[in-house]
């Protein structure tokens, strides 16, 4: 048996049963393969199943607005996703008459999708002969063919894909393919690799020669950004003082509170007395409480987040600023670290729930 064989005979007895894995609808394939980017499947599970309720079709996902994606997106990260999707589904609404292509060359075009995703579709949806590569892929093509190429380095990446498709199974691309990915996702792990009951452990090169946890090798070329975020919590009343959040930064479109942004951590006193802190606030604004800093990372930011609660008599409102009830927080999309804090105050009447 050659090695597309033996790991589709594996995946056939072994492969976990995953909703999107019992359809051919290109919609609900993209929908998954977009949500699990970056995402482990128990935390992308429950959100494929409350999108595909809300919007079954491309029709009914085209027709969203913005707001509501994100909101539905709360807690998944990496928010461009959402965006673009809605893009996407906008496009293919009006392109392709709702119906979601399945060939890789329209695929690519398509906002959000990469080589990776337009193969997966192509491939799991149409079969046609794409091989996939993600994390999974290059793991055990790393390990199995020994192969010590960089896998983030340009070189790298064109020789993986050249291997892939050396190994393709050009009439069954899409079970090849999942067979590849769901290898790598539970037998051949980044950390103790179940090698001993592998289908393709006798020809495999890390586990000839003992080397399983030195492959795939990666480069570091990331450098990893500091940023210190200064919210002010405002009330008036039952409403709180919220704001928009703008595009070109992370957590584009979504909502968070006031917020002053300095170059290294100050104190909530000398957060104050900056010009744009005068500028919102007036001179005589008065520090309530302050909780943090908390610590929170993304994938090239650690941030640095204080929250102070502040009573100010001039407040001078800026363009995206504006009060909202507090019963209707719920209703609008934040970054998981404001939720969190925002809950925990109104909802457990935990004050300040991050204080030292
Ligand atoms: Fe991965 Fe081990 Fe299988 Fe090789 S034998 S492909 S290292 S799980």
């Amino acid at each position: 048996m050659n090695f597309s064989d033996e790991i589709t005979n594996w995946y056939n007895a072994n492969k976990r049963d995953l909703p999107w894995r019992n359809t051919t609808d290109a919609y609900t394939i993209w929908l998954s393969e977009i949500i699990l980017q970056q995402t482990r499947v128990e935390q992308g599970m429950p959100y494929f199943y409350r999108f595909l309720e809300r919007y079954p079709n491309v029709a009914a996902f085209a027709a969203a607005h913005e707001d509501d994606i994100l909101k539905l997106w709360q807690g998944l990260g990496y928010y461009s996703r959402g965006r673009n999707m809605l893009s996407t589904a906008r496009l293919v609404n009006e392109q392709y008459k709702g119906t979601f292509p399945t060939r890789y060359n329209e695929l690519i075009k398509l906002k959000g999708i990469g080589e990776y995703t337009a193969a997966a579709i192509a491939s799991f949806a149409a079969n046609e002969a794409k091989a996939v590569v993600d994390g999974n892929v290059y793991r055990v093509l790393a390990r199995y063919f020994g192969i010590s190429e960089p896998i983030n380095s340009t070189k790298g990446k064109k020789l993986f894909q050249e291997t892939a498709n050396s190994i393709l199974n050009m009439e069954h691309a899409g079970i090849h393919n999942q067979a590849m990915m769901e290898l790598g996702a539970i037998i051949c792990k980044p950390k103790n690799p179940a090698c001993g009951i592998c289908p393709v452990n006798t020809g495999c090169y890390a586990f000839l020669n003992n080397a399983a946890t030195q492959l795939p090798v990666k480069l570091k070329t990331v450098k990893v950004r500091e940023r210190y975020l200064n919210y002010f919590l405002i009330t008036d009343g039952d409403k709180i003082l919220m704001k928009k959040r703008g595009m070109g930064d992370i957590w584009a479109n979504m909502y968070d509170m006031p917020l002053i942004e300095t170059s290294e951590m100050l104190t909530p006193h000398e957060v104050l007395q900056l010009s744009e802190a005068i500028e919102y606030f007036g001179t005589d604004a008065e520090i309530l409480e302050v909780s943090g800093p908390v610590k929170h990372m993304l994938t090239h930011q650690r941030l640095k987040v204080n929250f102070i609660k502040i009573d100010s008599k001039k407040i001078k409102l800026q363009q995206e600023w504006f009060y909202i009830e507090v019963e209707n927080l719920k209703k609008i999309a934040m970054p998981q670290i404001i939720f969190i804090f925002l809950t925990n105050i109104f909802t457990f009447k935990n004050n300040f729930p991050f204080s030292n």
